[in-house]
């Protein structure tokens, strides 16, 4: 684990370029055991004495007191697939247009297509299939029997797609990602996650450069205390179970952290109103354990 001047240090030979990726990489997660935090270090323990404060900054308590952050970095992943979600719509914006082999290539290449079955007579949709009747198929449109349905070919479907996309026929998710998701897509789905597999290749420098210097700046944030204040253990344990801190108001009772005071602090028409409120929901949940909905 990297200390914080270390961090510090890694990103801007980064940025000047005095170091590659790679190398920045390397360095970074070197002797990085997951679930070794940063408070384990030396170097934490030193900078934590000194940024601590002697008593709670919520309820001025001087018991236990501990470092609270108010936000913590992601992974580093996160914030690449973030990188890559923008890129695609940015190329997407410059790049309209595709290529219709190049599409076709890849839905053959990654799809399985499972045809709409059509009446041979007059083209309708999902003719009625008959268990115990011959011919097999009848169609409800034109009363025509059959035993054999018919279909558009995937091709056909491409050319009518690439005429006009809005057409009823094309809409249909009758493709199957042959991946382990088998996800279910149409030829517009398709084409979006060509193109974002196009932008990820094309930007995949920038992407990663970008989102590993957004986790180290966010981690030297982290180790910065910039955000972070000094809570007793009850304080902060309300903050981080509950997502409450204490009413700055009556500095006695505590509250979600969106709400400016306390339930007993507000307004006495406010008041009531969120009492009743509150008094309303029990009921509701009461009566649903009678029922056993719950
Ligand atoms: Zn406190
Ligand atoms: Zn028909
Ligand atoms: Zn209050």
């Amino acid at each position: 684990m990297l200390t914080y001047n270390e961090l510090i240090d890694l990103r801007n030979k980064l940025v000047t370029g005095e170091i590659g990726l790679e190398l920045a990489k390397e360095i970074n997660w070197a002797d990085f055991k997951e679930g070794k935090r940063s408070w384990h270090t030396k170097d934490w323990n030193e900078r934590r004495d000194q940024f601590i404060k002697d008593k709670c900054e919520i309820c001025n308590s001087k018991e236990i007191l501990t470092i609270q952050h108010r936000s913590h970095p992601r992974k580093y992943t996160d914030y690449a697939t973030d990188f890559a979600r923008e890129f695609t719509k940015e190329y997407i914006n410059t790049n309209p247009e595709i290529d219709k082999c190049e599409f076709s290539d890849y839905v053959q290449n990654n799809y399985t297509y499972v045809p709409i079955p059509l009446c041979p007579n007059c083209n309708s949709r999902k003719p009625n299939d008959r268990i115990r009747k011959l011919p097999r198929f009848l169609c409800t449109k034109c009363r025509h029997e059959f035993d054999n349905t018919v279909h558009k070919t995937a091709a056909e479907l491409i050319s009518l797609f690439f005429e006009n996309e809005d057409l009823f026929e094309v809409r249909d998710k009758c493709f199957v990602s042959n991946d382990k998701w088998g996800n279910r897509h149409n030829l517009s789905n398709i084409r979006y996650w060509m193109q974002r597999v196009t932008a990820k290749k094309s930007n995949i420098d920038t992407i990663e450069k970008e989102a590993f210097l957004l986790y180290i700046n966010d981690n030297i944030k982290y180790l910065s205390f910039e955000d972070s204040i000094t809570a007793c253990k009850k304080c902060a344990s309300y903050y981080d179970l509950y997502n409450m801190d204490l009413c700055p108001k009556c500095k006695v009772y505590f509250k979600d952290v969106q709400y400016p005071t306390c339930i007993q602090c507000l307004p006495e028409e406010k008041r009531k109103l969120a009492l009743e409120k509150i008094e309303f929901g029990n009921q509701i949940r009461s009566i649903e354990r009678e029922l056993g909905i719950e």
